[in-house]
Formats: structure tokens, C-alpha cells, sequence
């Protein structure tokens, strides 16, 4: 089945007994067992390890993901973070130089300490990661595009070579969504998720998924870090991000569309330094990311001369929220730096947009009154 049906209908069947055509909500944290110790009602026993709304929410995405495994948390960066752990200490991990800046300090600064051996790389530079690479490597990371420099990273390039090292290849497939782009198919191993921003895609929920191609070790891992640690969704956040997935195909689309215009917009503009979108021909990943993603996705950055020029396009605009996050129906815009805090490697000038499914016309309008 295509992507769109597998987001209307995937963990979301007709329900036994009551004939409910949306799931309900079973917010239980424990089931009753039969007198011969099994679950004649499913295999659930208690809501850590696992509960319906959950398990509907993970088959959905797997399924988006063309993998066999989903594996859900409380936010992306609690999946994240279960990457890491199912590593073991002294192992060396190759993470992206541009990236989530919460994956950088949590790599760094909790799982160093546990002894993780990590590398930031160039991943758009093969020959840098083949240099990175060390004999105790067991993962190649990508995020593409990144955040918030948008760099392209070829995954059926860096998935080849993690395997020809015995490594696992993951990638964070947050900003292009599984509706742009399925890491698995393009040879990687996992992909995961914060999905508080197109799967929710309406700012009010937050989560993470992990997706794996199959049973694996690695997948037995995941799973039991899981239920053992314990930083699961609750079930009503789970419904809430059912709720919004069988809009998503349309939404990542639009919005996906408005985002090239809105950079072509920005690219003509005297004021704009440097326009950060993988749609533009000027950007380097150009051509790979044509040939690994559907269209181009809602996020762009864009750069001005300096810091006080971007903040003056940010304290101007009206209908760009000023926000961090990214993925929701409205419009945002940050000064990256400012975010990503002290030893944040972001140009000065770059201003991360995200956006939402407003009228194309009335975000340029927007932008030109920003801009003069
Ligand atoms: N990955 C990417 C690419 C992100 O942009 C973010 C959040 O902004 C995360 C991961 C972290 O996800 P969460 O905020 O759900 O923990």
C-alpha cells in the first residue's frame, strides 16, 4: 500500500466490540491476567512495556518507514539518547559536524562520561568519514538535511560504508519526514524520530520513534531499554499523534512546497547573504538530494551579514511566530545561534525558518516588510 494509506489505516483498525472507527484511548497501566497466567486479551501486562495506543502509533510509523520495528518514546531526544545507550562503553560513534545540538551535548556530556567515543564529522565529505572511522566504530549517524545548516548526506554512500566495517548506519529522519524520504530503502539500518514535529505537526505534542529494517540484536536492545528505563509516550500522547498522522502526506507536501518558494523568494533578495534549501540548485546537495528525497522539505535557513541584522528581521516579522521547533501548521522563525547557546558552531547571521501551511503570499509579504 502507498504511504498515505498505510498513515490513514495502519494501527488504526475498526475497533473489536464497539465497532469505533478511531481508536480509543486505554489509559490502564495494567491488565488482567487469566487464572492459567496468560493475557487472553493481547499481550499486554503492564503500560511501560506496552499498551495499545502505543503499539497502534508504532505499526503506523514502521510501516511509513518500510521497516519492521517501531519503537516509541517520550521525545525524540529520549530516542535518541536509547541510540546511544544500546551502544557500549568504548564503542565510537560517527555523528554529523552540523546536527540537532541536543544530540551533540547529550552524546558528549552524558554518554561520555560513560565512556561513548564520539567523532563530528563532515558527513557530506566521504573521505573525512572514511578517515573518522576507528577499529572499535560501531555507528555512522546522518541527519539529512541537517539542522540547521541543511547539509545533504548521501545514505546509500554512508550506509554501504558503515557496512563494510561491520557498523550500523542510523539517521534522523525528523525534517524530511518517511513522506520525502525512507532511509531504509536507501540501505540504512534505523531511522528514527523526534516526532513532536511532522507526525504531531500541530505543536502540541511531544515524542520520539525509533524505526529498524528488522529483528536484530540492536532491535532487542532498543526494545529493552524501553520498558527497563522506561521513557515512554503516554497513551493519550500517543492517540494525539495518531490523530494527526493521516494528514501528514498532505501537510508535509504543501508545506514542503511553500518552503521552496518562500527560499527561491529569499535566494533574489539583496539583503540575504546565503539561502540554506536543498530545492535550490546553488545548494551543494543538490543533486543528492534529488535523488534521495520526493521534494525538499519545510525548513530552510537563511543568512543576513551579521547577528544584529538577523535579529532585526526576527523583532520585524508578523506572521512567522518567533519559536523554536519546527514541523507545526504556523509558520516559525529563530535566531539559531541564540538557541543553540555558548560553543553553538551556527553562523551569526543564519535564521532557521520552519514553515507552516499559511498562504504563500502572505509569507512573502510578510518576509519583504522584514526585509526592507
Ligand atoms: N532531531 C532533530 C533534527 C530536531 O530538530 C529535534 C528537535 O528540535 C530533535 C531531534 C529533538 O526532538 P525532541 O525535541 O522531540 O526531543
Amino acid at each position: 500500500m502507498n504511504i498515505e494509506t498505510l498513515a490513514v489505516h495502519v494501527g488504526r483498525e475498526i475497533e473489536a466490540g464497539t465497532g469505533a472507527v478511531t481508536p480509543s484511548i486505554t489509559l490502564a497501566t495494567t491488565f488482567e491476567r487469566a487464572v492459567d497466567g496468560t493475557f487472553p486479551d493481547g499481550n499486554y501486562v503492564y503500560t511501560r512495556s506496552a499498551n495499545p495506543n502505543r503499539n497502534g502509533l508504532e505499526r503506523c510509523i514502521a510501516a511509513m518507514e518500510g521497516g519492521e520495528i517501531g519503537i516509541a518514546f517520550a521525545s525524540g531526544m529520549a530516542a535518541a539518547s536509547a541510540l546511544l545507550q544500546a551502544m557500549d562503553a568504548g564503542d565510537h560513534v560517527i555523528l554529523p559536524d552540523d546536527l540537532y545540538h541536543g544530540v551533540r551535548h547529550v552524546s558528549h556530556e552524558i554518554f561520555g562520561r560513560w565512556g561513548l567515543q564520539v567523532s563530528y564529522v563532515d558527513l557530506t565529505d566521504l573521505q573525512a568519514v572514511k578517515s573518522a572511522i576507528q577499529k572499535n566504530t560501531k555507528l555512522i549517524w546522518a541527519e539529512t538535511p541537517s539542522n540547521p545548516q541543511l547539509k545533504i548526506n548521501d545514505l546509500a554512500a554512508l550506509a554501504e560504508l558503515a557496512h563494510s566495517i561491520g557498523a550500523v548506519c542510523a539517521c534522523d529522519n525528523t525534517w524530511a519526514t518517511p513522506i520525502l524520504q525512507q532511509p531504509l530503502s536507501l540501505g540504512c539500518d534505523v531511522t528514527w524520530h523526534s516526532t513532536t514535529k511532522y507526525f504531531g505537526g500541530h505543536s502540541d505534542v511531544l515524542g520520539g520513534m525509533v524505526v529498524l529494517k528488522k529483528e536484530s540484536e540492536l532491535a532487542q536492545r532498543l526494545r529493552q531499554i524501553q520498558s527497563l528505563v522506561g521513557g515512554v509516550p503516554s497513551p493519550f500522547d500517543c492517540w494525539l499523534l495518531q490523530r494527526s498522522i493521516p494528514t501528514m502526506p498532505l501537510r508535509v507536501r504543501a508545506q514542503s512546497e511553500t518552503a521552496l518558494q518562500v527560499a527561491q523568494w529569499l535566494e533574489d533578495h539583496p539583503r540575504v547573504k546565503r539561502v540554506y534549501y536543498p530545492g535550490l540548485p546553488s545548494h551543494p546537495g543538490h543533486e543528492v538530494a534529488k535523488k534521495q528525497m520526493r521534494s525538499f522539505g519545510a525548513m530552510l535557513s537563511f543568512e543576513m551579514d551579521s547577528k544584529a541584522e538577523a535579529l532585526d528581521v526576527t523583532s520585524k516579522i508578523k506572521v512567522f511566530t518567533r519559536a523554536t521547533s519546527l514541523g507545526g501548521v504556523e509558520s516559525l522563525m529563530e535566531h539559531r545561534a541564540t538557541v543553540e547557546g555558548p560553543g553553538s558552531k551556527t553562523p551569526q547571521g543564519l535564521i532557521r525558518t520552519s514553515v507552516g501551511l499559511e498562504h504563500i503570499d502572505d509569507l512573502i509579504a510578510d518576509l519583504a516588510q522584514a526585509l526592507v
